[in-house]
């Protein structure tokens, strides 16, 4: 299996189905989001299950620790391969979380948001955090990790110091792109193979797979560099 996750953010079940047509389960993985699951629901996720894809159910769920941990067993039971949550709910909340796992007959990878990439250090002092971005990842993960979550999604920016201090860590990083692609509008963006080389375990990758008029092809591409 390759480290790729291919983010489908999608609104129509048309053009989910022309991906899933197009994508093969034995090289990528499936990453559902905010709106096809509220759009779909998890019918989605069971499809995408009965072709063969693992799914990484993105919903990062923030709330009291009991809602919060009931939420992850319900994506627990749904059968997905990893499911996050937000770090700033707490450690109560991710104790919880990590809980309602550690019983549950399939336990998905539980990974944490630490600090949204749309948020720099004046959004963070408008919110009373006196920490850096830099800094406030850092005491997120470092917090997420030792309540048991299994990793971070974090930026390529912030992997080489995660894989430092968590080498055992997931570090699952959004912001990828071929060196061919568009920007779209992510800012700050990396190659796969330099997501790769900065620390990232897994890389989630959008729009330069769904928006491809051929989804195979710029996939097949992506492996073909990583392979190179
Ligand atoms: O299309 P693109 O490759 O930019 O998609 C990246 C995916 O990763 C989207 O689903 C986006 O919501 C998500 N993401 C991100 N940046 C973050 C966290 C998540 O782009 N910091």
């Amino acid at each position: 299996m390759s480290p790729l996750i291919i983010a489908l953010d999608v609104a129509h079940r048309q053009e989910l189905e022309r991906l899933l047509a197009a994508l093969d389960p034995g090289v990528c993985r499936l990453k559902v989001g905010k709106e096809l699951f509220t759009r779909l629901g998890p019918a989605v996720v069971e499809s995408m299950h009965r072709r063969g894809f693992e799914v990484f159910l993105d919903l990062k769920f923030h709330d009291i620790p009991q809602t919060v941990a009931q939420a992850v067993r319900a994506a627990a039971d749904l059968g997905v391969w990893m499911v996050n949550v937000h770090a700033s709910g707490g450690r109560r909340m991710l104790e919880a979380a990590q809980e309602a796992l550690a019983t549950s007959a399939h336990r998905p990878h539980l990974i944490a948001v630490t600090v949204l990439t749309s948020l720099e250090d004046g959004d963070l002092q408008e919110l009373g955090v006196r920490n850096s971005v830099q800094e406030q990842v850092m005491l997120l993960a470092d917090l997420s990790l030792h309540c048991g979550l299994d990793g971070v999604v974090c930026s390529a920016q912030e992997a080489p110091l995660l894989a430092q201090r968590h080498p055992q860590s997931l570090r699952v990083t959004p912001g990828i792109r071929p060196a061919a692609s568009t920007q779209d509008d992510q800012r700050r963006t990396l190659t796969p193979s330099q997501a790769l080389q900065a620390g990232a375990t897994h890389l989630v990758i959008g729009r330069p797979i769904t928006r491809a008029t051929d989804p195979a092809a710029a996939l097949a591409e992506i492996l073909a560099q990583l392979a190179a």
